[in-house]
């Protein structure tokens, strides 16, 4: 909402802005020293300093998990390095919240001076991080700019501050002297940090004018805030006046703000790309099954002239065609109805992959029940004989189960050895993740496991057209479709002369009834 109201205004428009904005409150205080540059009491100046601080440190944790956390899928660089600079950046402003002189003993003894040197030690590094990030692309290449490393340098720079200014105290630059205030030096400090935020406004404006990014305006008006804020601790008098106040207000708004910038390239963005893959690609998947439905069904015509008047010549023409003759022009009608099966499969694989019904609740054991109805012919023609044990209710799709139990339970007879074919149906054990199993075992030809992979691909055979199992190799790769649109998997353990059994299971679905492993009604 906030975002859309921005997005009306120009970059130039929103920056104007902010320096307006932000300029006020220093306005009026100039302007109205008597009544608005006030000192706080003690008390309350650590009450505030504390709050304030906390909220910068957090927002900084913040802008680390985004860039830290995001960086295995997104690869955005940027926000990576920005992200761990951040680490340090809210750990040393952590040990500037407990440094602060009226705050106990941080380790070793607090002082004015303690606390402003990590407070500008962690401004000369995040000034510095703005900058150089100005020159760092989420595609960016350099090795440096991989997690281990950049983590090594953040983790040393917190260390080394941390070490310096809490044990080596008199080693260090004094920043401020108690009952003088700020040294020369601390301001030069100061207005360094200044230079480094100009300097990272412009190459970050020239970003923006390069690659069209409008998310950098956010920060284009951090950078603008933290010159303000940093003006303010340049000129504070004491520790506890207005100008301090306020720069601590602008330097959480800033953060704020890089921390929006991060957000929205590490995670919004990677997001809606990632919709709009989708949508694109699930409607070219569409245009694809469609294209094949379409143009299978359109191959069957002119295939189907090509048998009947191969028929015809032979029948027709036999006195004048030669033997060779008639036996190509079987060997046509033949491979022509072969392509006539493969065509229609290949129309079966497309269809099943169209629209999903709704899941309702089913019962496995009648959807089994019903295939094996369907393949009463050839069950009798093979003298085999099916057996369904106890299946649970599952929420699926009835018409799919129906047809996964067909093309296991089909080639379980199909694939049959010199014994008679006995398939059995049964429920297998409920796995560890609540999932459940439900086997279709033969005691068939079995198939060596080394080609376990192939023969759940669509037209991949085990067995030659010479062989006496016809088929084309499609009922297998319509089942794993059918089991992973139902989120599951389908494997198989088989031994070649001994039998196969296929292994279907299904995630933790609604089950209307339970059922014992292997039992039978
Ligand atoms: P098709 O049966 O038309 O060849 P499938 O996709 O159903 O196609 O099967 C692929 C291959 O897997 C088959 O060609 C066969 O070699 C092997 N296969 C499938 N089911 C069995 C089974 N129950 N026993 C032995 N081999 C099998």
């Amino acid at each position: 909402m906030i975002q859309n109201v921005f997005g009306q205004f120009s970059t130039r428009t929103l920056l104007a802005g902010t320096f307006a904005l932000f300029s006020l409150p220093f306005t009026l205080v100039i302007l109205f020293p008597a009544q608005l540059d006030k000192m706080m009491d003690i008390g309350s100046y650590v009450a505030f300093h504390n709050t304030a601080e906390f909220f910068s440190i957090m927002v900084a944790l913040c802008v680390f998990s985004v860039g830290w956390f995001t960086y295995d899928q997104s690869k955005d660089r940027h926000a990576l390095f920005l992200g761990t600079a951040f680490l340090a950046v809210g750990l040393i402003d952590f040990m500037h919240t407990l440094s602060n002189a009226a705050m106990p003993a941080f380790i070793t003894p607090n002082s004015t001076n303690k606390s402003t040197q990590f407070w500008i030690s962690a401004r000369l590094l995040d000034a510095s991080a703005f900058l150089v990030s100005a020159f760092i692309y989420h595609n960016s290449q350099s090795r440096f700019l991989s997690k281990k490393p950049l983590m090594t340098i953040s983790i040393a720079l917190t260390g080394a501050t941390f070490i310096g200014f809490t044990f080596f105290q008199s080693y260090m630059p004094v920043t401020a002297i108690h009952g003088v205030g700020l040294t020369p030096l601390k301001r030069y400090a100061e207005y360094l940090v200044i230079v480094l935020l100009i300097a990272a406004f412009a190459f970050y404006w020239r970003r923006m004018q390069k690659t069209g990014d409008r998310t950098i305006t956010n920060y284009l008006a951090a950078f603008i805030i933290c010159i303000f804020s940093e003006a303010a601790f340049a000129s504070y008098t004491t520790g506890f006046d207005t100008y301090n106040v306020v720069g601590h207000i602008y330097k959480i708004i800033a953060f704020y703000l890089i921390y929006n910038a991060l957000f929205v390239a590490a995670v919004k963005n990677p997001y809606i790309k990632l919709k709009e893959y989708t949508t694109k690609l699930e409607q070219s998947n569409q245009d694809l099954l469609d294209f094949s439905f379409v143009a299978s069904h359109d191959l069957q015509e002119p295939l189907r002239k090509i048998r009947t008047f191969a028929d015809r010549l032979k029948s027709t023409e036999k006195e004048r065609i030669s033997d060779r003759g008639v036996d190509f022009l079987e060997k046509m009608g033949n491979s022509a109805s072969r392509m006539q099966d493969l065509i229609s499969d290949l129309r079966r694989y497309s269809g099943s992959q169209i629209g999903l019904e709704p899941m309702v609740s089913i019962d496995l054991k009648e959807c089994a029940l019903e295939a094996i109805a369907d393949l009463k012919e050839l069950c009798e023609r093979m003298e085999g004989t099916v057996e369904v044990g106890e299946l649970p209710h599952i929420e699926a799709n009835r018409v799919q189960m129906r047809e996964l139990f067909q093309n296991l339970i089909c080639n379980a007879l199909k694939y049959c050895s010199r014994e008679k074919p006995l398939v059995k149906v049964y429920s297998g054990a409920r796995c560890p993740d609540g999932s459940l199993e439900i086997h279709v075992q033969d005691n068939g030809i079995g198939f060596d496991e080394c080609y376990l992979d192939r023969i759940f691909k669509p037209f991949q055979r085990l067995h030659g057209r010479s062989s006496p199992y016809e088929g084309t190799g499609i009922g297998l790769a319509i089942c794993r479709k059918i089991v992973e649109r139902h989120n599951g998997s389908i494997t198989a353990t088989s031994e070649p002369g001994k039998g196969s059994t296929f292994i279907v299971r299904l995630p933790q679905v609604q089950m209307g009834k339970q059922v014992q492993p292997g039992g039978w009604s």
